[in-house]
């Protein structure tokens, strides 16, 4: 059995104008690396089906999901924060990225598979339960954890956030929420802006300086996020995986390297072994220097193909 590799030609239609770091190459850019390093030969690839409504209704406000629909532009481009905006394929393509988690989710939960990579846009993890916000419109990752709860009866997932940017949308869905242990790392200080104390005993958070590296990154997940994991057991562990604490991304400057990529997906392997039967659904989020995002997304893979 191979991991599933699963993606939509909408994610490459959706785009919020020139110049935005969010742009439709990252998924050729990852796509073409994993050809070249001959990863893709390790994957099944799948096509992503759009999400249903009954899905995102139970992670998002039917006042958000029905917003989106409503202002969705015939042309041109129309804002949902000053750093996101939709275009006339956005919605199609933020309900393909969602419908990815839920695919994501049926197929390792079946034994179709025994992890998958979603390399889907928009991406997800700043999308609150009634807003969408920095670059996000829906909040992928929270998708696959509400289906792994809801559709397959599942006790405790663990979702992981290795983002440069705080994962404040999946804060605001999960906090308090017992079933879900949420460990997030994020350079402190960063977009968006909010570094507080964890808001609920269920959250777990690493913020880290600006020009730290991956070597205290490492310490401080080893001492936050492992512990409190091993505690959880999860039965299933999905991944908001964003590639922009790379030392090439200039959205962050954490100073990571494709290394310290590959060590935090060996530590959530060895977690998804002990507990989970080896399920890892992991989700593409940030990442916006092209190159760098091709080198890091191929580190994670290697060691999840595995
Ligand atoms: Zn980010």
């Amino acid at each position: 059995m191979l991991t599933a590799y699963i993606t939509h030609p909408a994610c490459e239609r959706h785009e919020m104008g020139p110049d935005h770091p969010e742009c439709p190459e990252r998924l050729a850019a990852v796509a073409d690396h994993l050809l070249i390093k001959g990863l893709m030969d390790c994957m099944q690839p799948y096509e992503a089906p759009a999400v249903t409504r009954e899905q995102l209704l139970r992670v998002h406000s039917a006042l958000w999901v029905d917003r989106l629909k409503a202002i969705s532009p015939a042309e041109g481009y129309v804002p949902v924060d000053p750093d996101t905006w939709m275009n006339r394929h956005t919605l199609e393509a933020a309900r393909h990225a969602a419908g990815a988690a839920v695919l994501a989710v049926d197929l390792v939960l079946r034994g179709e598979a025994p992890s998958a990579f979603c390399a889907v846009r928009p991406p997800g993890h700043h999308a609150a339960r009634a807003q969408g916000a920095g670059f996000c419109f829906f909040n992928n990752a929270s998708v696959a954890v509400a289906h792994g709860l809801n559709a397959h009866g599942l006790q405790r997932v663990a979702l992981l956030d290795f983002d440069v940017h705080h994962g404040d949308g999946s804060e605001d869905i999960w906090a308090g929420d017992e079933r879900v242990l949420l460990c997030s790392s994020y350079q402190a200080g960063l977009y968006p802006f909010r570094d507080e104390q964890p808001p609920a005993a269920n959250v777990v958070l690493a913020g880290l300086p600006a020009r730290s590296g991956g070597t205290l990154a490492r310490e401080a997940i080893g001492r936050s996020w492992l512990p409190r994991l091993a505690a959880f057991a999860p039965e299933l562990i999905v991944v908001s995986a964003g590639f922009d604490a790379h030392r090439e991304d200039e959205l962050g400057s954490l100073g990571w390297v494709e290394a310290d990529y590959a060590w935090i997906t060996q530590q959530i392997v060895a977690q998804a072994a002990a507990s989970a039967q080896g399920r890892i659904v992991s989700l593409l989020e940030g990442g916006y220097s092209l190159s760098a995002l091709g080198r890091s997304v191929a580190a994670h893979l290697r060691e999840l193909v595995q």
